[in-house]
């Protein structure tokens, strides 16, 4: 609770620094569960240090061209060298966060069949002890939209020396934490980024005078960010619920219902926050800021519409339209 307070403080002004943290925070999570002592001991005493000259982040190298939703399509091979070492031969093709120091990653072990089940969960070291790349190439960066500070890579890797960290299969269900740790994080961001456009809008409504007075006495563009308010208000309760189960699970307090309504609720919620995340934000830039996007503001409309009839009442038209599905007066 107390770390994703803090997450949720200073996501929205991180310039997506979250991103890499999130997959390190699920990194570490993986690691402790199932892998060997000596990696443990040396990936966790980096991922979770305070110290910048020792900490790293990690990556989470899954998709593929063959499959972002079906990874159980991944076509990356692990063959295993004359020394015994495990060696990956494959392209990622959507790698985020290219600068962390180590990775979470999905192979197939040479021999083992098709499908998800036959895939292995490897950690490796992106560079060697001299600062080499551990036998892999960065094709290229990704152009992505607003995440320019998370550099994204595509990547060969031609025998990059990797470890098993938890068998030869079902790397899936073992990279599963990983996931369900950083969708948490989506979900806080989510929140975050909605109170922030929330602050950045009440701010404008405060200075900005339209029509004689400022925006905050406007009834309906009150109403307007009030509806946003709730929106946001009820996100956040429910995204701390499942950030409280997760703290309970995690911390061996939460029994199997729990259990079970943490893995139920930790997509679900990120779905929904993400919606309205979305939805938030671009009503924030719709409720001020207009100028900036040369756009109409919601409640503007409204008023013209008042304007044209001042005595309050439909025209009759209305009525002969609203069998049709027109239903404007009425919003
Ligand atoms: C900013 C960004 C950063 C990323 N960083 C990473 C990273 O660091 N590491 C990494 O491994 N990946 C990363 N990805 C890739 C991301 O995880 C994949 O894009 C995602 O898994 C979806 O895969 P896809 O793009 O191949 O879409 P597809 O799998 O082709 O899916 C396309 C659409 O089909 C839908 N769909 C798929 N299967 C079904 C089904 N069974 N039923 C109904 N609908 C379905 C999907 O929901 C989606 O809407 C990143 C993506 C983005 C945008």
């Amino acid at each position: 609770m107390h770390q994703f307070a803090l997450v949720y403080l200073f996501t929205a002004s991180s310039d997506l620094y979250s991103c890499p943290l999130a997959m390190t925070d699920g990194a570490a999570r993986t690691v402790a569960n199932c892998a060997e002592d000596a990696i443990k001991a040396r990936a966790l005493a980096h991922l979770t240090s305070r110290d910048p000259a020792r900490f790293w982040t990690s990556g989470q190298w899954m998709t593929e061209s063959t499959g972002g939703s079906d990874v159980g399509l991944s076509e990356t091979l692990a063959r295993q060298d004359e020394q015994g070492r495990w060696r990956l031969h494959g392209r990622k093709w959507f790698t985020s966060a290219i600068t962390s120091q180590m990775a979470l990653t999905l192979a197939r072990p040479e021999g083992n069949p098709a499908g998800g089940k036959g895939l292995a969960l490897f950690y490796l070291e992106v560079r060697d002890a001299q600062g080499r790349l551990n036998h892999l190439s960065v094709n290229r960066l990704k152009d992505k939209l607003g995440t320019r500070k998370v550099p994204t890579a595509e990547l060969s890797l031609d025998g990059a020396v990797a470890t098993p960290l938890m068998g030869l299969s079902e790397g899936i269900k073992h990279i599963a934490p990983m996931l369900n740790i950083m969708r948490t994080w989506n979900s806080v961001s989510c929140v975050a980024y909605m109170r922030r456009a929330l602050a950045l809008a009440r701010d404008y409504t405060n200075r900005r005078s339209a029509f004689g007075s400022v925006l905050a006495d406007k009834p309906l563009h009150r109403d307007t960010l009030d509806g946003m308010q709730a929106e946001f208000e009820a996100a956040f309760h429910l995204t701390f619920h499942l950030v409280k189960c997760l703290g309970r699970v995690e911390g061996g307090q939460g029994g199997e219902a729990e259990q079970a309504m943490l893995r139920l609720l930790t997509p679900i919620v990120k779905l929904t926050t993400a919606k309205q995340c979305v939805a938030l934000c671009r009503r924030r830039w719709s409720v001020s800021a207009v100028r900036v996007m040369w756009k109409t503001p919601d409640c503007l409309p409204c008023c013209v519409m008042r304007k044209c009839f001042p005595s309050g009442r439909a025209p009759p038209t209305y009525w002969r339209w609203k069998p049709c599905g027109l239903r404007v007066w009425a919003t």
